[in-house]
């Protein structure tokens, strides 16, 4: 006796609404790997359903029949609330809610639902109600009872807790995030505006609009998630490629906010510092050092590897434009590597081929490489170059009377003396076992040779302690050096040297001879 050409169509209108209501929740479930996505699709599902209640409900003809959908709208509404500010506190802190929080939030929606599943058979929600004919269909008036008003002020309390935290939120981040969080403010406090711009329920004419604004709402918030965030499939599920890599990602927007990090990020301390929707620029040692580079204004961005050594960890870097449609620049990709043990490998084989072992001198290949460049620029500037081999007498007595052990300690002692007596300037190394070489730029013949018997005395000095038997150890010396160099490579320079040694081997040891003497004694 009701039914009206009104409340069909008004019911057709609620149903479409729930209709599409319902096709948000599946979509958004289908693409529930993005945060929030899950919360968004139950909260889109909750509207269906009251939607669908309502729509029932006015069409229905007996207090009974409207009883039940009120029900079974309680069902539902009860939940909208909470679920609203689940979603609001996924997209805010994008990390997943302990379940504590779920229990804290749910415990005064389920009492709800209960007491509205058993609605007829206490007077905690409605103290009394009675049917009165509208103007287009059936109208239930009641009086709330006790529970009624928690539930009202669980939905205020609800409701404004989502609001305020978004409202904070989006004062503080800056970007596409914000432009989220406006969107999502906005749906946000759209059913209070309707609840406090509507008529009231006690109006014959009324005709409940919460069913539509919900739905803008629900458009409203999916715009938020879908546009802004990645959620169609594929990009969904490059990010979860992304977030299983071991390496970091982070993405700025073009004014340099950050807009996200993958899981390897969040867990790095590198990047600690940093909040998504935040500016990049901030305390972090990392963002500064970004900033006080002109990273950002390098044409050719994506083709430099940078360095950044930090907290004792060495981290590798490439950085690319983010472009968009128009090939603009949109934002930034940082692609950030921690690589601290290849550094110290690097570092450790870098050191094992220049220096030798035993003595921390330059080794002979290392020593034979300076030897090419200084010979290199002597020819270059016709400046003197000396090259002194020195090699120690009778060593392998050393050896054979104290032991392998006593002699490398010797080699030891020798090589620090040897240090110690010259400039920097000078270049000195171990050429072989016990034999040592070393360069003297700019070092004419009598000068080098003046160094060769500086060593030479200091070495035949030296008392070398071996378990309380003290070592003296004698040197013999070959040097050259030539005025002209012109034509003469390393090769020849060290043979001369050589050849200056074993004379002075042959002639006594603990001595140095000059190469050029040599040959004049055997010319
Ligand atoms: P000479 O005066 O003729 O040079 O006599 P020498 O005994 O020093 O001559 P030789 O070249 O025959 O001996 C060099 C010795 O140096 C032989 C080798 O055992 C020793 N030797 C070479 N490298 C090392 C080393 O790293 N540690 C120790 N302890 N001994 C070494
Ligand atoms: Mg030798
Ligand atoms: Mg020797």
């Amino acid at each position: 006796m009701f039914f009206t050409e009104i409340s069909v169509l008004w019911a057709i209108l609620i149903i479409s609404s729930s209709v599409l209501a319902l096709y948000l929740s599946a979509y958004s479930f289908f693409r529930r790997q993005v945060s929030g996505a899950i919360e968004f699709s139950i909260f889109m599902f909750t509207i269906a359903m009251y939607s669908l209640g309502y729509a029932f409900e006015i069409n229905a003809v007996t207090i009974e029949r409207i009883l039940n959908f009120i029900r079974f709208q309680f069902l539902w509404t009860t939940f909208t609330a909470p679920i609203f500010l689940l979603f609001v506190l996924r997209f805010i802190r994008q990390k997943p809610i302990k379940s504590i929080y779920y229990f804290l939030l749910f415990i005064i929606p389920v009492i709800i639902a209960a007491l509205g599943l058993t609605i007829d058979s206490h007077t905690l929600l409605y103290r009394s109600y009675y049917l009165v004919e509208g103007d287009h269909f059936p109208l239930i008036r009641y009086e709330g009872g006790s529970w009624y008003a928690v539930q009202q002020i669980y939905l205020i309390g609800t409701s404004l807790a989502a609001e305020i935290l978004l409202l904070v939120y989006l004062l503080r981040t800056r970007g596409t995030v914000q432009k989220q969080a406006i969107l999502i403010f906005i749906a946000s406090v759209m059913p209070t505006v309707n609840a406090i711009l509507q008529p009231e329920r006690s109006v014959n004419s009324y005709l409940d609009l919460q069913p539509f604004v919900m739905l803008l709402m629900g458009i409203l918030l999916s715009i938020a998630l879908f546009r802004f965030q990645m959620l169609d499939l594929v990009r969904a599920a490059r990010w979860m490629a992304v977030d299983s890599i071991h390496d970091i990602l982070l993405i700025l927007d073009k004014d340099k906010n950050v807009q996200d990090i993958n899981n390897a990020g969040k867990k790095s301390e590198l990047l600690s510092d940093l909040k998504i929707g935040f500016p990049f620029c901030c305390k972090s040692e990392f963002s500064q050092f970004i900033m006080s580079k002109t990273i950002f204004d390098d044409i050719d961005i994506h083709k430099r590897t940078h360095h950044f050594d930090w907290n004792n960890k060495s981290y590798k870097f490439t950085v690319s434009h983010v472009l968009n449609r128009n090939e603009e620049i949109h934002g930034y990709a940082f692609l950030i590597n921690e690589n601290t043990e290849v550094v110290k490998l690097m570092n450790e084989l870098e050191r094992q081929a220049i220096y030798d072992e035993l003595t921390s001198m330059f080794n002979r290949r290392q020593l034979i490489n300076l030897a090419n460049r200084e010979i290199e620029i002597a020819q270059r500037n016709a400046t003197d170059i000396g090259i002194i081999i020195l090699d120690l007498d009778y060593f392998k007595l050393v050896n054979d009377r104290y032991g392998h052990l006593a002699g490398d300690k010797v080699l030891i002692s020798v090589a620090a003396c040897i240090r110690e007596n010259l400039r920097t300037s000078e270049i000195s190394g171990r050429y072989g076992g016990e034999e040592f070489c070393i360069i003297c730029p700019q070092s004419n013949g009598a000068e080098t040779y003046s160094i060769a018997e500086r060593l030479r005395t200091s070495i035949e000095r030296l008392v070398i302690d071996i378990g309380g038997d003290k070592i003296k150890v004698t040197a013999s010396f070959g040097v050259h050096s030539t005025p002209d160099i012109t034509g003469l490579n390393t090769e020849v320079l060290l043979q001369n040297a050589d050849s200056a040694l074993y004379e002075a081997k042959e002639t006594g040891r603990n001595r140095s001879v000059l190469w050029s003497e040599i040959m004049l004694l055997h010319s």
